[in-house]
């Protein structure tokens, strides 16, 4: 039987707290680390240079092993570069031309290994969408989401945008053109502060209805004119998203889903130890057992 979305998720709890991870060379090693910090679901990212055409069996027993269920298979992509504003314009996602044909190949791979771990949905970042809806970029981008998603479809999957380069008015009039059912988001509050593109909690009530999966991310907004800088992420619970106000506006618009903490911190210790604070505010804050 077919894996779907909905028979995933009803193994979790709602807004079951899990973590936004990095897949390693070995599942299992990656796994036990999740463990330790006593997280039992999350969003398994895959960077550009793993290989996936033959560890898709190894993930799907592993994840079986220890009952840890990874619900969306976030992609990211080969030279791509979050250094600052024009960096990811040039680096990210399918906007760059020189790479659009390669990324769309890797996430029809992406989505055939999800499908074979037993993951109801992928993601990835799709880069700068251009605001007018008659440039070229924006036009090979609808096309290009419309066949990423279609071939999601036949493995009953569903496709996350990642959100915050993007104003929620721009992606939500985006979503509604290139109109597949099974196209939404992952919506990441810090995103929309460290891009300077608008205030998360009201972008949340502008795209409720097309949320699939969030992060739970914080951040500081962007230095004062230096256009081309971005903002710096923090802990959890330290920079301005207001933790709280999310979880609220989560409930307002009927979000049940689980809520992945992702920290993008380099050295791997300080990271881990903010996933934990993290974790111990979001059991706080949704008063969930430990
Ligand atoms: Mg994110």
């Amino acid at each position: 039987m077919p894996v779907t979305a909905q028979s995933t998720l009803k193994a979790l709890t709602p807004w079951e707290i899990g973590v936004m991870f990095w897949a390693g060379p070995d599942p299992a090693e990656t796994l036990a680390v999740l463990k330790r910090l006593g997280v039992r679901c999350g969003q398994l990212g895959v960077p550009g240079d793993l290989d996936i055409s033959s560890s898709a069996a190894a993930w799907r027993n592993a994840l079986a092993a220890d009952s840890f269920t990874v619900y969306t298979v976030i992609a990211a992509f080969n030279g791509e570069s979050y250094a600052d504003v024009p960096t990811v314009r040039n680096t990210v996602g399918f906007i760059p031309p020189a790479t659009r044909a390669e990324r769309e190949k890797r996430m029809y791979a992406v989505s055939d290994f999800a499908a074979a771990v037993g993951v109801p949905g992928i993601g990835t970042h799709v880069g700068f969408i251009p605001e007018d809806d008659s440039d070229p970029d924006y036009i090979a981008m609808r096309e290009l989401v419309r066949r990423i998603c279609d071939h999601c479809a036949k493995h009953g999957q569903t496709f996350a945008l990642e959100t915050g380069q993007e104003t929620a008015e721009a992606l939500r009039s985006f979503l509604l053109d290139v109109n597949r059912d099974n196209l939404g988001i992952n919506f990441d509050p810090a995103n929309m502060i460290l891009y300077g593109t608008g205030d998360p909690i009201e972008a949340l009530g502008t795209l409720g209805t097309h949320v699939l999966s969030v992060h739970c991310k914080d951040g500081d907004w962007p230095p004062k004119g230096q256009p081309d800088a971005l903002g710096q992420e923090r802990p959890l619970g330290k920079g301005a998203v207001g933790v709280e106000n999310f979880l609220n506006q989560l409930r307002a618009v009927g979000y049940n889903g689980p809520l992945a903490i992702e920290r993008e911190v380099e050295n791997p210790a300080e990271r881990l130890a903010d996933i934990e604070s993290g974790i111990s505010l979001l059991r706080r804050l949704t008063k969930a057992p430990r």
